[in-house]
């Protein structure tokens, strides 16, 4: 037997964007717990705004599990929030929404290094040099000197927690960076964007950094990029089947449903989407080949392949909740009769 530290971490319940909270339990196990290893837990709801203080306590329902290689013996425990009579918490927007195992999302998470109330790199007074070498740069004044030991032990703790970490990239900003998740299922795509985002924000504590992950956080009147969390996403018949009258189809539902999807894809986007900065405007829906001023940019790869493949839509935000926007997205896809 050994003593595994089991870190239970949750979403809370302040709006427009939760928080993601985690408590530890150390418990003794003959090998690496699975998740019908992992008991029911609970919290004070009334310190997360999930509960009035007289009747407090919430329950931690074990969804998920990971190897934490910060720590010896260590497991992350993705929970679900539910009430004391077992029903989800109205907080719990993962036990509602639809999923599909043949529904495939790549999320690319963009965010500021933040510190001392500005983006990491951002001189005390003023403003670094103006956006054009910092997208991909190298280079001390570029990227600064610890970005990028941060984004690399970032890589390595989220392989070795088996999520699906793509790729990397130094971003528009100064001081902005950007991961990608891939995953099949809307689940299980965005337990590993959030559980990514979990162990950013813990790394970053020793560097004396915050992410900060507004959308537009030096505001919408200057020449600085805001951050995205596109939406990559393919279905079983989008990738085995498609077609240019089905992807037409398609497109038309994403336009009639334009205010559904906007309304989850993460606060303040009107700060975002501007139609500048490679954005569409937010009241505005169009689709383009490899067009980054879209709502959805299609690959050429889809277009060469006869309309197979996925799509990428640019207008989910930083802040978004991966749950939601993946759900919504499922639905509006549900809308539309295949052949
Ligand atoms: P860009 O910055 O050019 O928009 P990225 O390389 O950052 O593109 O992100 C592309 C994303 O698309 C990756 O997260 C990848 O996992 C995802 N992706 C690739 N193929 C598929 C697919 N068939 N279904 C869903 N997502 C996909
Ligand atoms: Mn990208
Ligand atoms: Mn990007
Ligand atoms: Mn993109």
């Amino acid at each position: 037997m050994a003593k595994y530290k089991l870190e239970y971490i949750w979403l809370d319940g302040y709006t427009p964007v939760a928080n993601l909270r985690g408590k530890s339990q150390i418990k003794e196990y003959a090998s690496f717990p699975t998740l019908e290893d992992l008991p029911l837990w609970g919290f004070d709801g009334s310190s997360t705004q999930q509960a009035p203080g007289r009747s407090s306590d919430c329950v931690l329902k074990p969804v998920a599990v990971y190897p934490d290689s910060a720590r010896n013996n260590g497991v992350l425990v993705m929970c679900e929030v539910l009430n004391a009579d077992g029903t989800p918490h109205v907080s719990n927007a993962r036990a509602t929404i639809i999923d599909d195992e043949g529904a495939w999302f790549g999320f690319e998470q963009e965010y500021f290094f933040w510190q001392d109330g500005r983006p990491l790199g951002f001189p005390e007074d003023g403003y670094p040099a103006p956006q054009g070498p910092y997208y991909t740069g190298v280079g001390y004044k570029n990227v600064g000197s610890v970005a990028r030991e941060i984004v690399e032990e970032h890589l390595e703790l989220c392989l070795a927690a088996g999520i699906n970490h793509e790729g990397i990239n130094a971003e528009v900003a100064k001081g902005q960076w950007e991961f990608q998740i891939f995953g099949k299922g809307s689940k299980k795509c965005a337990d590993d964007v959030w559980m990514a985002r979990y162990l950013l924000l813990r790394l970053c504590e020793k560097y004396g950094i915050d992410i900060n992950w507004h959308c537009k956080p030096l505001g919408m009147d200057l020449d600085w990029n805001g951050s995205g969390m596109h939406a990559n996403f393919s279905t079983t018949y989008l990738r085995e089947s498609g077609g240019k009258e089905y992807f037409e189809k398609l497109m038309g539902a994403f336009e009639k449903y334009v205010g559904e999807h906007i309304a989850v894809y993460g606060p303040d986007n009107h700060m975002r989407l501007t139609g500048l900065h490679e954005t569409q405007a937010i009241d505005k829906f169009s689709y383009g080949v490899a067009d980054r001023g879209a709502s959805i940019r299609v690959p050429h790869s889809f277009v060469n392949n006869g309309y197979k493949g996925y799509l990428e839509d640019r207008r989910p935000n930083s802040q978004g909740d991966p749950y939601q926007i993946a759900s919504r997205i499922l639905k509006t896809i549900a809308s539309v009769p295949t052949a």
